[in-house]
């Protein structure tokens, strides 16, 4: 990966950076070392809904379906079967994480960016959570008590408080 600032992310930092509003991320399987580049984004108007897409070529992101109150679906507009390898480890990763269970043999790397603006991490601090200083605070600290309370989540709104 080209980004120096990558970092991997585990337990309670991961959903926050996930539902951050602009995160970049990707999967690892560490028994075969295949991964996958995630993009999930906000939707502007629709609070609690964001869209997620998996990097299909050199910088080609193609859509595979929603994050809706913190469950994945796909839509009609999915360009992947739900069989699709990228999206049953994406399925997977997030009902996992939403549980706050673990998430065995499969690491979580961030992208070097903030999960929340998109802009390039700089502080350690911010490379170890995945947020920028700013950021952090706007966005459910790394918490066990933050997973719950986005499992629950009925907006977006919630998630920024
Ligand atoms: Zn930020």
């Amino acid at each position: 990966m080209a980004n120096s600032n990558e970092s991997l992310l585990a337990g309670a930092k991961v959903l926050p950076f996930i539902l951050g509003g602009k995160s970049t991320f990707t999967l690892r399987s560490v028994k075969t070392g295949t991964r996958y580049t995630y993009r999930v984004s906000a939707a502007k108007e629709k609070p609690g809904l964001f869209f997620a897409k998996v990097l299909a070529g050199t910088d080609s992101y193609v859509y595979i379906g929603v994050i809706s109150k913190g469950v994945f679906r796909l839509t009609a507009a999915s360009k992947m079967a739900e069989a699709a390898v990228p999206v049953v480890a994406f399925k997977w990763m997030l009902e996992r994480v939403t549980a706050g269970a673990p998430t065995p043999n499969m690491e979580f790397w961030h992208a070097g960016k903030c999960g929340r603006c998109g802009r390039k991490l700089t502080v350690p601090e911010s490379i170890a959570c995945g947020l920028g200083p700013e950021c952090a605070g706007k966005v459910a600290s790394c918490s066990f008590a933050a997973i719950r309370r986005i499992t629950s989540i009925k907006s977006r709104n919630e998630l920024l408080k």
